[in-house]
């Protein structure tokens, strides 16, 4: 699962200067999980090694491909489609981008030509809610918009079904599946991390959170399907959301972001 990317740079202040005017990378709590596109590039390269088989069609999606690596990308930043799409054209690659429909055409995210670009060049394109509302902390009937009001907008810049949706905040619950399922959903991603397994249920797909601070051995150890560093990184994950239930959404996100900016 990755998210923006920024242009490689070796100059500390130029850096900082591209990280400032940047909507999402001025945010240290998002910068977290960006990447240096040569950082992205050589990851790109250990993935088309392992020959994945991300499919060319959300309907063509199952977990019975042994060794498959799908790539994600979440938020709709405009670094997917000027960074990354070119970088994964020359793998050969293909991956899948959930865009956060009122975020279209803002400042430093993709616009509506930018996503019929990347449909254009082979990419999976699937929502990523309107807002970037956290789904579970909202009534049904906000939560019903959301998956509507997204999927429409998104149908009507690719003139063409979506039937896929990565979670804002990636926690899944029954009554999100639910809801969504009868909005015409098939393919729910979320940010729990594990390794996907045959007959995965394709409302609760599993992913695993690229961070810039990751060690360089990170993926390959992923890639090589590594359960004991997921295990890992899903009982912090756990650490992490027992945090947020006892503090609510809000008061962590807040708790996390002034700890990052001390950093
Ligand atoms: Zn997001």
């Amino acid at each position: 699962m990755y998210h923006a990317l920024w242009r490689g740079e070796d100059d500390p202040d130029a850096l900082a200067r591209q990280w400032a005017a940047d909507s999402q990378l001025r945010d240290p709590g998002a910068r977290l999980y960006a990447l240096d596109r040569r950082v992205f590039e050589r990851q790109m390269r250990q993935i088309a090694a392992l020959r994945p088989a991300c499919p060319e069609s959300w309907d063509r999606l199952d977990a019975s491909t042994p060794n498959a690596a799908w790539i994600t990308f979440d938020d709709g930043h405009r670094s997917n489609h000027d960074l990354a799409l070119p970088i994964l054209q020359s793998f050969g690659l293909r991956a899948m981008f959930f865009v956060t429909t009122d975020w279209i055409g803002s400042d430093g995210f993709m616009t509506e030509d930018q996503l019929r670009a990347l449909r254009r060049a082979g990419m999976l394109l699937g929502t990523h809610g309107c807002s970037h509302a956290y789904f579970s902390g909202l009534s049904p009937e906000a939560l019903r918009r959301e998956l509507t009001a997204s999927k429409e907008r998104l149908e009507g810049v690719l003139g063409e079904p979506v039937t896929a949706l990565a979670l804002p905040g990636g926690r899944n619950r029954h009554r999100i599946q639910d809801l969504a399922r009868q909005a015409g959903y098939r393919h729910l991603f979320t940010s729990r991390i594990a390794l996907a397994k045959p007959g995965q249920d394709p409302l609760d797909w599993p992913r695993i959170p690229i961070a810039n601070r990751q060690p360089e051995d990170y993926l390959p150890r992923l890639l090589a399907g590594d359960a004991r560093l997921v295990a890992a990184q899903a009982r912090a994950q756990r650490r992490r959301d027992l945090a947020k239930r006892v503090l609510g959404n809000a008061a962590y996100d807040f708790l996390r972001g002034l700890l990052l900016a001390k950093r």
